[in-house]
């Protein structure tokens, strides 16, 4: 019989939990694929994401999960923060033209706030929150932040979301232009659950 997974992340989406997974796995010595579930593989029921900061969310989503499979769980929020809109879209990020998830859109929204901006203030993060909830009670929540700038056209077609017309900092690319590992390797998410791992290895 199979063993029951270790953790559970708390995300239906089958990509963000592989590429959790790319940035967990050599972090975690003797853990395999099946020890890291996705909410998928669960009844989670959708969390209400009614926090007002990423790292709230992330508990939001982390609880529901914990709570719904009785297994140790771990979520992430994330979005961009641009300096001269004071850290928005932030936690609106994925609904910032109104529609969830309309990558094109909110592109192009963001561009045509950002038009009369010099590129000397153009500056912006990404920024993830991941947390961690165990059945015991305990909640842990690290922070992790891709600093970089906003151009001034879409480039690039890796990635996601506003990766086509971010620049991290000491690149002169987008992160759509990007390979995965080398994303992973700067990126917030990276970051953010590289800091969770030492909490995770000792589950
Ligand atoms: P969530 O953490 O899945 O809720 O992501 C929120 C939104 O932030 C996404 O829909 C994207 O618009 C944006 N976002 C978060 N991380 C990234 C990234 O690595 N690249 C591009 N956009 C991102």
């Amino acid at each position: 019989m199979a063993t029951a997974p270790r953790l559970v992340f708390a995300s239906h989406n089958p990509h963000k939990r592989d590429e959790v997974w790319a940035i967990l796995e050599p972090l975690l010595p003797g853990w395999t694929s099946a020890d890291l579930a996705s909410a998928s593989d669960f009844d989670v029921p959708p969390p209400v994401e009614d926090g007002v900061t990423f790292a709230d969310n992330a508990l939001v989503k982390a609880r529901t999960a914990c709570l719904a499979t009785g297994l140790p769980a771990v979520a992430d929020d994330s979005g961009l923060a641009v300096d001269v809109m004071g850290g928005a879209p932030g936690i609106f990020s994925a609904l910032w033209s109104g529609v969830h998830g309309a990558d094109e859109q909110n592109v192009r929204l963001l561009l045509a706030q950002l038009e009369d901006i010099p590129d000397a203030h153009r500056g912006a993060a990404f920024v993830c929150a991941a947390a961690l909830v165990t059945p015991e009670g305990h909640e842990v929540v690290r922070e992790g932040r891709m600093e970089g700038r906003i151009g001034r056209e879409a480039a690039g077609g890796g990635g996601f979301g506003y990766d086509p017309i971010f620049i991290p900092a000491g690149y002169d690319v987008t992160a759509a232009e990007l390979t995965a590992a080398q994303k992973n390797a700067i990126s917030h998410r990276g970051k953010a659950f590289a800091a969770l791992a030492a909490r995770l290895a000792v589950l």
